[in-house]
């Protein structure tokens, strides 16, 4: 019999026996182990809930993640593709705590190692990094840990493979796993190739045993066979997850005045975290100033700051000492912030594959977060402008097919999400995803055959020399010393649109450009007539009747969304949010190291005042409770109580006294028992239980009172109209108490 090279029993852990490989749960405690010993399915035991909830705080695996880490656990080299924010962290975290050896991460940013690191340290997981940012001592440490096998995780840059005392340093540790963050840094055809990932093609060579996991955001096809083939994973399974990012809302909105419609959209999120992209710096700097000048926390970001403004920009950032970082896309990678509750593009992004990764940014923690995309017909035209002047015919080809998919992007009167998944393969099968700006708010359509019949003869009247606002100013009448000199008052087109308000007209242009009627050419853009409008022109001339034809009604882009948001207490989520920040400040860390905004958005909502609770709320594990549980208790005790003091909130707190009957009522106590140990009288144990039933609890009644008996109170309430309890209890006698009519009369107006 082999012994377990981890607990050093004889075979006792026996998970070698299901094909797992080298794993013992020598983390885990005595009683843990010992039902691994004796569960009849193994192999599921070793995905265990416990272990999630204790190290991580999580109740439940996400999409994907408990295949993923089953696949790991068995030795098998894995490539995982999931959306930013989508769990992939727990994909290794979770298996390094299992595996008998440790678990190398190579992770591309050393600014996020340290965060990583403290924040595995947080959740109780003995983890480290080793990079340049270190004192010879400080590794001289590390490495002894590492040979004594004290370290589970050891976070480490791609450079680290060159240095030839480090490999052979490696080869003397016992080492289980390679994690591979952000893979696709490893692909030349990715939007992010380092060219010290290349080094990672040693790690087959000089550890061919041990099994590797690779990591991706990235979405695109050829960039996932790169990554499979450069670092040799071999029969590696894929794990698609899907790339829809439910909770990131899609807005594009006309760019009519950015800064002004930045300034009300900002209003609308005061305190909250967001990134504003632009093409260029100027704009960067600008906005920011604007941005400032009017009161919000606001800071640039772009390739034209020094390197030390700009870590301590982002830095800033990250701390939620500013809300919001205005930016060129310089700015993202190495980003970890969760809450960053808004992306907004002041510019047309250059592609979708970018427009995905710069929105991907926000709402890592799985709350609600916004994505707005300005788009102007001129942006679209700079953007051409551009193009033009690659001098490689197939380079400008591949850069003219790229914006013309974020320009469909952007004008689509379609489900936005559909389209944008759809780029990259994903068929999202609903037709409506409720969270993009068109399935929000679908745009009316209107029959505009007269209008579209009354521009089309305008600019063939015209002979197609004209731009947009001079045809609209033909339409409505205008009175501009251009069209007076080209005496165009005198066309028969003049006028002809008057019965319509010019920005009707605009909207109606632009759909019609959208939807290939018209074409806009030259170096002054003038409309032109496409041969689907030449058709239209000459059928009706020859007197045929034209088809209906149907237009998005302009007036209704401009509406605004309203989104229903999960409303936890906003008093005391500040008070907590002010709490975390004063915590993360005193550690020097960023506050979402403590806990993230979904954990104290359940706090918020909640409102755990006992530590059983509070281990309740997603993201607190056993390590994090000892730490932080007793001060954000206490914080949340503070704030109830308050709320007590003047009759508010009303509801069934959880820590009430009413909660408590609930807890004794659930472990099987019977009423007796209750107000003996309560020392409170049946009658105040009846109140507590009526009010339980009726804030929704799921009492179940039948355990308390006799089924005869409760038939008879029904009746009795039924019979003298259900609301008075005087009544009945003299209809009934002596044998029925207040309590119990009480309780029978909640049921019934709860079932009401
Ligand atoms: P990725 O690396 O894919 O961008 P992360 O691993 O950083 O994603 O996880 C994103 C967020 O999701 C984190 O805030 C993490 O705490 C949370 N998370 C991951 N897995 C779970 C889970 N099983 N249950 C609840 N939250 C989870
Ligand atoms: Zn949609």
């Amino acid at each position: 019999m082999q012994a377990c090279g981890r607990c050093e029993a004889l075979n006792k852990c026996g998970l070698k026996d299901e094909g797992l490989f080298d794993l013992c749960p020598k983390l885990k405690t005595f009683e843990d182990q010992k039902k691994i010993d004796t569960g009849s399915n193994r192999t599921n035991s070793v995905i265990d809930y416990d272990i999630l909830r204790r190290y991580f705080g999580y109740t439940e695996f996400r999409q994907l993640q408990k295949d993923i880490i089953l696949d790991v656990l068995k030795g098998n080299d894995v490539l995982v593709l999931m959306p930013t924010g989508g769990g992939k962290s727990l994909c290794y975290q979770y298996p390094s705590l299992l595996f008998k050896g440790l678990t190398i991460v190579i992770s591309p940013l050393i600014s996020l190692m340290k965060n990583q690191v403290d924040s595995m340290r947080m959740n109780g997981i003995p983890a480290e990094f080793i990079n340049s940012s270190q004192s010879y001592q400080d590794i001289l440490k590390i490495k002894s840990a590492l040979l004594q096998n004290n370290i589970r995780l050891l976070y480490i840059a791609p450079e680290r493979f060159t240095v030839p005392s480090f490999l052979s340093f490696l080869k003397g540790l016992d080492i289980s796993l390679f994690a591979i963050d952000e893979a696709h840094c490893i692909s030349e055809w990715g939007h992010d190739f380092r060219p010290e990932y290349r080094q990672l093609k040693q790690i087959r060579q000089y550890f061919p045993d041990v099994p590797i996991i690779a990591l991706t955001a990235t979405a695109t096809p050829k960039v996932r066979d790169d990554i499979t083939t450069q670092l040799v994973l071999s029969n590696c399974k894929r794990y698609l997850a899907s790339f829809n990012r439910e909770n990131l809302i899609y807005y594009v909105k006309p760019k009519q005045d950015a800064f002004r419609q930045i300034v009300e959209i900002l209003r609308t999120k005061p305190g909250e975290s967001g990134i504003i992209y632009c093409y260029s710096r100027k704009n960067v700097e600008t906005i920011t100033e604007g941005l400032k000048s009017a009161g919000f926390r606001a800071l640039p970001y772009h390739a034209g700051l020094s390197a030390n403004q700009r870590s301590q920009n982002q830095e800033k950032f990250i701390k939620d000492d500013v809300d919001v970082l205005v930016a060129t896309v310089a700015f993202g990678m190495g980003i970890d912030k969760p809450n960053i509750r808004f992306v907004i593009h002041h510019d047309l992004p250059k592609n979708l594959e970018a427009y995905y990764q710069e929105t991907g940014r926000a709402g890592r923690d799985g709350l609600k977060s916004e994505c707005v995309l300005f788009y102007s017909y001129g942006d679209r035209q700079k953007i051409e402008y551009f193009l033009k002047q690659i001098s490689n015919e197939k380079e400008k080809q591949i850069a003219q097919n790229k914006l013309n998919d974020i320009i469909n992007f952007s004008e689509t009167n379609l489900c936005r999400r559909k389209l944008l998944l759809g780029y990259f393969g994903e068929d999202f099968k609903e037709n409506n995803c409720k969270s993009c700006d068109n399935c929000l708010l679908p745009k009316e359509e209107i029959e505009a055959t007269t209008e579209i019949m009354t521009i089309l003869s305008c600019i063939d009247e015209m002979d197609e020399r004209f731009g947009i606002n001079y045809v609209i100013d033909v339409l409505i009448g205008g009175k501009t010393s251009r069209l007076l000199q080209n005496g165009h008052t005198s066309l028969r087109s003049y006028g002809s649109g008057k019965n319509l308000p010019k920005k009707m007209w605009h909207g109606f242009l632009r759909e019609l450009i959208q939807r290939g009627y018209l074409k806009v050419e030259g170096e002054y853009p003038v409309l032109k007539l496409s041969q689907k409008s030449r058709d239209i022109l000459s059928q009706s001339k020859s007197g045929v009747k034209n088809e209906k034809i149907y237009l998005v009604k302009p007036q209704a882009i401009e509406k605004p969304i309203k989104i229903e948001q999960d409303t936890p207490d906003d008093a005391l989520f500040e008070k907590l949010r002010i709490l975390r920040k004063t915590l993360a400040d005193a550690r020097n860390q960023p506050p979402y190291m403590i806990f993230n905004d979904a954990s104290l958005k359940m706090m918020a909502s909640r409102q755990p005042c006992t530590p059983e609770d509070f281990r309740k709320i997603t993201g607190v594990g056993d390590k994090k409770l000892e730490s932080y549980g007793g001060i954000f208790i206490s914080e949340i005790r503070r704030f109830c109580e308050k709320q007590d003091s003047c009759g508010y909130p009303v509801q069934v707190k959880k820590q009430s006294s009413e909660s408590i009957t609930l807890e004794m009522l659930d472990q099987g106590m019977d009423l007796d028992e209750i107000t003996l140990k309560r020392n409170l009288s049946l009658n105040t144990i009846y109140l507590h239980i009526e009010k339980l039933i009726l804030s929704g609890e799921n009492i179940k009644i039948e355990t308390l009172i006799k089924k005869e008996k409760a038939e008879l109170i029904l009746s009795a309430l039924t019979e003298t109209g259900g609301e008075a309890l005087k009544p009945v209890k003299e209809r009934l006698g002596d044998n029925f108490s207040y309590g119990e009519i009480r309780l029978v009369r909640a049921m019934m107006m709860k079932k009401v």
